[in-house]
């Protein structure tokens, strides 16, 4: 029976299914390696990448999160989710972390600096006004937020954010604050598509605006249409 799952380790799962709901779409939760044969989509929720990471490998969900990507399964991965789908990660405090992989694209997992720089900002998504109707423009939540600084040719840029003036990124201690005045873009890319991928900087889950959902969920229907699976409404069929 086809489903959307949502990861859910730590983060706002919780936020994802309950926006899932708002649109008659039961949200699974997704601890266990065999938990994703249950479903044939998946949210992997913003949160903190590298105790997610930590979580994955613990249950040992990389293999089968891996697995589940190069089968062409739509994964939507929003904030930390997207670090997680990121072919790589760079601004780790200490070390690397392990990635599930498959965008084609470098991100920075804390761009626009830490906690108190959280903000939010309105972005221009074309083509969510396009495929979901409404304004083109989306108030996106971003917090301890990641930006995506390269992307590779098989990738669609969906949505791009305004540098702060003064964009601080903070060093490996939390007294230490670095100003980083060499930023040279002004715009930086925050949300992106590559085939059954689809990545967001930000958190769709903490607004009451569900056009993100909707669009994962058509991802979803079109890939399940390709392998005659359907998407489970709540409360089951
Ligand atoms: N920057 C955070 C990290 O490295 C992600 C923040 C978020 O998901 N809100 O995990």
């Amino acid at each position: 029976m086809a489903a959307v799952g949502v990861l859910a380790l730590q983060g706002s799962f919780n936020e994802h299914i309950a926006a899932l709901a708002r649109l008659g779409v039961k949200g699974m939760e997704i601890r266990k390696p065999e938990q994703l044969q249950n479903v044939t989509s998946l949210i992997i929720p913003g949160g903190e990448s590298t105790t997610m990471a930590k979580l994955a490998e613990f249950h040992n969900l990389f293999p089968a999160l891996r697995e589940f990507v190069q089968m062409g399964k739509p994964v939507w991965g929003t904030c930390a989710g997207l670090i997680f789908l990121a072919n790589k990660a760079i601004g780790q405090k200490t070390g690397g972390q392990e990635l599930v992989g498959g965008l084609d694209c470098t991100v920075h997992r804390n761009y626009f600096g830490s906690q108190i720089q959280s903000f939010e900002a309105e972005l221009t998504v074309p083509e969510l006004a396009c495929k979901e109707g409404g304004p083109e423009t989306f108030r996106g939540v971003f917090i301890r937020a990641p930006a995506i600084l390269e992307v590779g040719p098989g990738v669609d840029v969906l949505a791009e954010c305004p540098v702060p003036s003064t964009n601080v990124l903070y060093s490996s201690s939390a007294v230490q604050i670095q100003e980083e005045n060499s930023v040279p873009e002004e715009k930086v890319i925050v949300a992106i598509k590559q085939r059954n991928l689809l990545g967001t900087a930000f958190h769709p889950e903490l607004t009451a605006d569900t056009r993100w959902h909707s669009y994962f969920l058509k991802m979803a229907s079109e890939a399940g249409e390709a392998t005659s699976g359907s998407i489970v409404p709540a409360g089951g069929v």
